[in-house]
């Protein structure tokens, strides 16, 4: 073991609050000029630029949305700020600066919270965003994240979830369930060590869903491409909740019925056999999972060959009226209804 694996880790207290968050950001740069102020004042300052600000918060608060367990602090760090940046991406919307909010209890090191800011630093870095404020304080229990995303977009360009009309395409980047896979295996595996602290977790061959789950990415890669290609989506939504709840949420904000091929829903092979030696069913993974964080969006006919040209996007279904509901063509043919959640196969 290296020897500062071993040194005792130091408490927060020997550093106070405002030596914490100067210990924390003091490596830290602004990228952008629109970020005119960054950590250090009582307030950052942004500048109001030439098109729209989109802001968007999410909370991960300990227990409920992660397991320190098996969830190392860096990836910890990353996934809170990539899950807030979806939600700029998915408003095809360029993400610049972020805020991160933490309620602390004293159980946690000087150590733990350098992790969990590498972890952040590195998601700034790759995705091209500041780091421009936060706030700091005390928890009687877990650990609370709160970031706040500010992106931009001209107005024009700027994609709501409402904009679906009949006979556009709905379409999804990557595959879908593997997030969800990935984390019935830490489940298992957690129950096991309780069970027995001398057995070794077995993680062969699941790198790609645990790497879903514990470190996700946000599909910068996709808002670029429409950028270039001059496409805009008529809707769009990030998948957090899972394929069948994002696909309700664009019909009732757009006031249409949406039809979905069972087979042409992306699962990688790694998900179904994951899936298969748990007894799940991947496409129920797939449909009510979540954490896949996806671009789902629904583009009008003309852009079909462009879409249909491009890797890593598949068009899953149409738009139909609102009457038609939110339907699922199965592998046999039929049609099902998606729910919210618990739709469990045929
Ligand atoms: P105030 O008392 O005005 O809330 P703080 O002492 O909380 O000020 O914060 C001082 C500066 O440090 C501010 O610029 C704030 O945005 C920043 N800051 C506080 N906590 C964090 C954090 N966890 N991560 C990044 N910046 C932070
Ligand atoms: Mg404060």
């Amino acid at each position: 073991m290296e020897e500062s694996n071993q040194q005792e880790p130091t408490p927060l207290g020997d550093l106070g609050e405002f030596g914490l968050i100067q210990h924390l950001t003091e490596k830290i740069d602004i990228k952008h000029k629109s970020s005119v102020l960054g950590i250090g004042d009582d307030a950052a300052i942004i500048s109001a630029g030439k098109g729209q600000k989109v802001v968007s918060t999410d909370m991960l608060v300990e227990g409920v949305h992660f397991d320190l367990l098996y969830t190392p602090l860096k990836h910890l760090g990353y996934k809170a700020v990539v899950v807030n940046l979806s939600d700029i991406y998915a408003m095809n919307a360029i993400p610049e600066q972020i805020t991160v909010s933490l309620a602390l209890s004293n159980r946690y090191s000087v150590e733990a919270l350098e992790e969990l800011y590498e972890g952040i630093q590195l998601a700034c870095e790759i995705y091209n965003v500041d780091l421009v404020g936060g706030d700091t304080t005390s928890s009687q229990a877990g650990l609370v994240i709160s970031i706040t995303a500010i992106g931009e977009q001209e107005e024009s360009k700027i994609v709501r979830r409402s904009g679906a009309r009949e006979n556009d395409l709905i379409c999804l980047s990557g595959d879908l369930g593997a997030a969800f896979a990935g984390l019935q295996i830490l489940e298992r595996e957690k129950s096991i060590f309780e069970s027995n602290q001398k057995i070794q977790p077995d993680l062969s061959g699941k790198d790609y869903i645990l790497e879903r789950q514990l470190k996700p990415e946000a599909r910068k890669d996709v808002i670029q491409y429409f950028d270039q290609e001059n496409i805009i989506p008529t809707s769009m939504i990030d998948i957090s909740d899972g394929l069948s709840s994002e696909l309700i949420h664009l019909s009732k904000a757009s006031g249409i019925g949406v039809q979905v091929y069972e087979d042409k829903i992306p699962i990688d092979p790694s998900t179904v056999t994951t899936c298969e030696e748990l007894n799940l069913s991947p496409i129920t993974a797939a449909l009510n999972g979540g954490e896949d964080y996806e671009l789902l969006f629904t583009v009008s006919l003309d852009h079909h060959d462009k879409i249909k040209k491009l890797d890593g996007i598949q068009i899953i279904g149409h738009v139909t009226d609102a009457a038609a509901g939110c339907q699922l063509v199965t592998r046999d043919e039929k049609m099902v209804e998606l729910k919210a959640q618990g739709w469990s196969g045929v």
